[in-house]
Parts: structure tokens; C-alpha cells; sequence
């Protein structure tokens, strides 16, 4: 039977809050397919349940790590480097805006507002690749973010977090074109929605979930375990002639015009 086999691969896994997390689901199925484990999570609120859930999968540890933080960031690095000596993938599934940022109105969106979400949902994503980038470079590696279609269209309430995704997904681009002579390749899944932690902070969501079930092509909600499936794709020699891409991973809602 044909299966992803990531056996002998190191991965480090960002973006941990509960067992709903989109970053849960990719770490749980590249577990699956042999592939060893770092998950880091935000702060100590949630050392107890990222570590129960790690315990769940073979071979795997935890370490906290704001991202807003380059000391945290170089933490991280230096732990992998004792335990592993390499990384072969890098998953980022970060995000965050003030919850009042995705309310208001977007026109009047404050400088501090801006930069947070930028900086966390964005630059974080370049920022943690090149503290990484030595144990990338070792074997070559496959990276993967988390997207959502407001990078390229407008969708109400989504404000700040819209200008955050589309930083990202150029940043895929960016970083696809200068990492790739190294064997590196980047890419993101552009995810419909599913009910997490982070999707509950933006307003309207079940609308949003409504529109998504009439109007996707599939008519059919997406759950985590397709964007696991989709990045244990990416992240497996499968896609070594694939990067710089955003894979839409959304019953095909992208695709239509009304
Ligand atoms: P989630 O479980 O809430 O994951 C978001 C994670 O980002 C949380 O672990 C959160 O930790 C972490 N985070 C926030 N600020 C951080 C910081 N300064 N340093 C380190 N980590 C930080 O929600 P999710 O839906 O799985 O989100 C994962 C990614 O998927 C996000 O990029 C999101 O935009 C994207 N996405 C989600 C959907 C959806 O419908 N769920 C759709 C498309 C794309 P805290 O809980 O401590 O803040």
C-alpha cells in the first residue's frame, strides 16, 4: 500500500494550542508516517495540554517559544540542534490580531494594531525560517504556513488578518526563490474554515462556515485532517518539484465567483 513515509525526517512544528489546532493535525499525521517531532506553543498557559498531547506521539518534545521574541526563537534552535543535529521540516501555524482590530473598521485600524498582527501572523513566519535556516540547509527541508483566502480577497471582518496573509503568502514566494538553490522548498495551504481557537476570534464565523457550505463547488466543510493530509503532502519528497505555491484546501471555494 503506498503511504507518505517521512521516517528519519526532523520536524519543527509551531503553532500548538489544543487538540483543534490545524498545526495538531499535520503533527499528528507526519508522526504517523515516522517523522520526529518538536511542538512549541506560545506560553506556559499551555505547557500542560501541548505536553499531554505530545506524549501521544512517538519521539516527540515541547518547548515554549513567543515568536515575538528572537531569544525564545534561538532557544528553539539550539535545543534541535543538541537532540536532532537537522531539520528537514518547519511547519507555521501562527496567527494573531487584537481581538478589537477584527471588529472594527478596517479603515481606521490602529499603527500598534498593525504591527502585532503583521509581526506575529507574518514576519514571524520569515524571522523563525532564518534563525532555523542552518539545520534547514543540512539535508535541504520543506516548509509550510497556514493561509486563508483574505490574503487576495476582501472578507468582512477578517481586517487586519487579511493584510497579514497576504504578507505571508508573498513572503512563500520570497522565500521559495532565494531558498530553493538549498534544497528548501516553501509553501502554504490557504485553508477554508474550521472551528479552532484562533477561527472563533473572528467575528461572523458561522457565517462565514454558511456561505462556505452553499457556495463551495463541494458543498462540503473542510476539517483538519484535510489540512493535515495536504501538508504531509507538501512536506514529503511527493512535492519535491513543488514550491512557492499556495494549495487551496476549501471544497474549491476559491475558485468561484459568486
Ligand atoms: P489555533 O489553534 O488558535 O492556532 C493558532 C496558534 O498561534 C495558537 O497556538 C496561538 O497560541 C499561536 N500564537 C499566537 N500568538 C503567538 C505568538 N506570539 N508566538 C507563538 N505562537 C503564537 O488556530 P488555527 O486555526 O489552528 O490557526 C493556525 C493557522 O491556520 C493560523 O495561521 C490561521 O490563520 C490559519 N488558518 C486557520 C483557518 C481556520 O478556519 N481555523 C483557516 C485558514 C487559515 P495562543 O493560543 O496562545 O494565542
Amino acid at each position: 500500500m503506498y503511504q507518505i513515509d517521512l521516517r528519519g525526517r526532523h520536524a519543527l512544528v509551531m503553532g500548538v494550542a489544543n487538540h483543534r489546532s490545524l498545526s495538531w493535525a499535520i503533527a499528528q499525521l507526519i508522526a504517523q508516517a515516522g517523522a520526529r517531532v518538536c511542538l512549541t506553543y506560545a506560553s506556559e498557559r499551555l505547557k500542560s495540554s501541548v505536553e499531554e498531547l505530545a506524549a501521544t506521539l512517538p519521539h516527540a518534545f515541547t518547548t515554549e517559544c513567543d515568536v515575538t521574541k528572537d531569544y525564545e526563537i534561538d532557544e528553539v534552535r539550539k535545543k534541535i540542534e543538541g537532540r536532532w543535529g537537522s531539520l528537514e521540516m518547519f511547519v507555521h501555524g501562527i496567527a494573531f490580531a487584537r481581538k478589537e482590530d477584527l471588529e472594527g473598521s478596517f479603515v481606521a485600524t490602529p499603527r500598534e494594531g498593525f504591527q502585532l498582527a503583521l509581526d506575529v501572523s507574518a514576519y514571524s513566519f520569515i524571522n523563525v525560517t532564518n534563525r532555523v535556516l542552518p539545520l534547514l540547509e543540512k539535508n535541504g527541508a520543506s516548509i509550510v504556513t497556514l493561509s486563508y483566502l483574505a490574503a487576495n480577497r476582501a472578507v468582512p471582518n477578517y481586517n487586519v488578518m487579511g493584510s497579514a496573509k497576504a504578507v505571508l503568502e508573498q513572503s512563500v514566494r520570497q522565500l521559495a526563490y532565494e531558498l530553493g538553490p538549498q534544497r528548501i522548498r516553501v509553501n502554504a495551504i490557504s485553508a477554508g474554515p474550521v472551528r479552532t481557537l484562533a477561527a472563533r476570534s473572528i467575528a461572523g464565523f458561522t457565517t462565514m462556515e454558511e456561505m462556505f457550505e452553499q457556495r463551495s463547488p463541494l458543498h462540503r466543510h473542510i476539517d483538519s485532517d484535510d489540512v493535515g493530509a495536504a501538508a504531509a503532502y507538501l512536506l514529503s519528497d511527493d512535492a519535491q518539484n513543488v514550491t512557492g505555491t499556495t494549495l487551496y484546501v476549501d471544497s474549491g471555494y476559491h475558485a468561484m465567483g459568486m
